[in-house]
């Protein structure tokens, strides 16, 4: 067994740790004020080749394994978790089009998401179809050799910002089989968003979207008709273990923050450390915190493998978020009133990775996809 990064993996976790230290930390709490993403953001991302890593080189990307991508996602949410949505994002939709779009699709779309002039959104949750999303309701009625996309969506990371998604409609009949992709302008007039006020993640945009009749083509139709619903169960298998480091990055920022204030702090004459009331507490945290990361990378190895990385994703998809959360509520106790002001990043940390709890699939629903593999679908809830 091999265990450890190669060295080109740890050069270029280095390289990101410093890039996201000096360019993203400065900005975390400042855009959670603002609510808003700044708009230089995607191209400082691109730069750095953040936004093309799972798309072929041929297109402008890294063509980075999953692993890769993974501690990507971890050094990047170390300093801002919510810049991180753009590299989850584009990693995701760029592996959904990879694997269903055709050439000549990917050499009009993929480049543009590399280099951070598009940013794309991932457009399935409807304001009556979350988990259950096999049944949305979003409509494309055929029109001449097209459709026209109506309905809405809701609850769309980057959507006050995103200038194309991958948009899921219904072309067919019920359930996941009459379910289509498609990869939309979203400038197109008749889309129309509205943001949302999150108590998490409120740097990203998340925004429902309103179709009014938008145009489509063959063009724009990704992979076959009625493929639409597994493409996207497919790219969430991989995604689920992304988020599960994402949500580690923060927690490891919380835990380093308080283990140095944990030496530094004094209480009844020595540093609070020294009290195994404070130092137990963030040992236990560590070592779930350890355990969480080193599930999210088995799956992603996993996949670099070829191996089935549904299950350790979807372990990682409601352990990480939990434990993480757990962690960061760990590190604002060490720093007591310290660490209750909004001065401090904690409470956003709390709020930010309580969002992954939701995002991409609840806790339960990973939990089903669990359940499926140890009891036998016909044994699972
Ligand atoms: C920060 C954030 C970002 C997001 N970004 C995106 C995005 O970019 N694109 C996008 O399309 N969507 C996005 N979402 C939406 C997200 O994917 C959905 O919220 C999620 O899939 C759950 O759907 P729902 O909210 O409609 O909850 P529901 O499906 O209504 O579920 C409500 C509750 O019931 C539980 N539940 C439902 N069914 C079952 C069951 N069978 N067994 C047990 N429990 C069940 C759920 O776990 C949940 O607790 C985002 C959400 C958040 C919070």
């Amino acid at each position: 067994m091999h265990y450890g990064l190669d060295e080109d993996q740890e050069l270029f976790r280095r390289e990101v740790a410093a890039f996201a230290a000096k360019e993203l930390a400065p900005h975390y709490q400042s855009d959670d004020r603002a609510a808003r993403m700044r708009p230089e953001l995607p191209r400082q991302l691109a730069g750095v080749g953040l936004t093309g890593l799972r798309i072929p080189e041929r297109f402008g990307g890294q063509a980075a394994d999953a692993v890769t991508t993974g501690l990507a996602a971890e050094e990047v949410s170390k300093a801002d978790v919510n810049a991180c949505y753009l590299l989850l994002v584009a990693a995701l939709n760029s592996d959904i089009l990879v694997g269903n779009a055709s050439e000549e699709q990917l050499a009009r779309w993929l480049p543009s998401i590399a280099d951070g002039s598009t940013v794309s959104a991932l457009v399935l949750t409807e304001p009556g179809h979350g988990s259950d999303a096999a049944n949305l309701a979003l409509r494309a009625v055929p029109d001449g050799a097209g459709w026209r996309l109506v309905g809405e969506k809701t609850s769309i990371s980057t959507g006050m910002v995103a200038d194309t998604g991958v948009v899921f409609a219904r072309t067919g009949g019920p359930g996941a089989r009459g379910v289509s992709a498609f990869y939309v302008d979203l400038h197109d007039g008749r889309v129309a968003r509205t943001p949302l006020d999150d108590h998490g993640g409120r740097a990203i945009g998340r925004a429902s979207l309103h179709f009014d009749g938008v145009p489509v083509s063959r063009d724009e139709l990704v992979g076959a008709e009625g493929a639409g619903f597994v493409s996207v169960m497919q790219g969430f298998d991989y995604s689920r273990a992304v988020i599960g480091l994402m949500c580690v990055g923060v927690a490891e920022a919380a835990l380093e923050d308080a283990l140095e204030y944990a030496r530094t702090r004094e209480a009844f004459g020595r540093p609070i450390g020294t009290h195994q009331g404070v130092a137990f507490p963030l040992v236990e945290q560590a070592t779930r915190l350890a355990a969480a990361r080193h599930l999210c990378y088995e799956a992603l190895w996993r996949k670099d493998q070829g191996l089935e990385h549904s299950v350790a994703a979807n372990m990682a998809k409601w352990f990480a978020p939990k434990t993480a959360g757990e962690v960061v509520h760990q590190a604002l106790l060490t720093f007591g009133h310290a660490g209750w002001g909004t001065d401090s990043p904690l409470g956003q940390r709390l709020r930010d990775v309580m969002a992954f709890e939701i995002a991409d699939g609840t806790a339960q629903v990973a939990k089903l996809v669990v359940a499926r593999h140890l009891l036998g679908r016909g044994f699972a809830p």
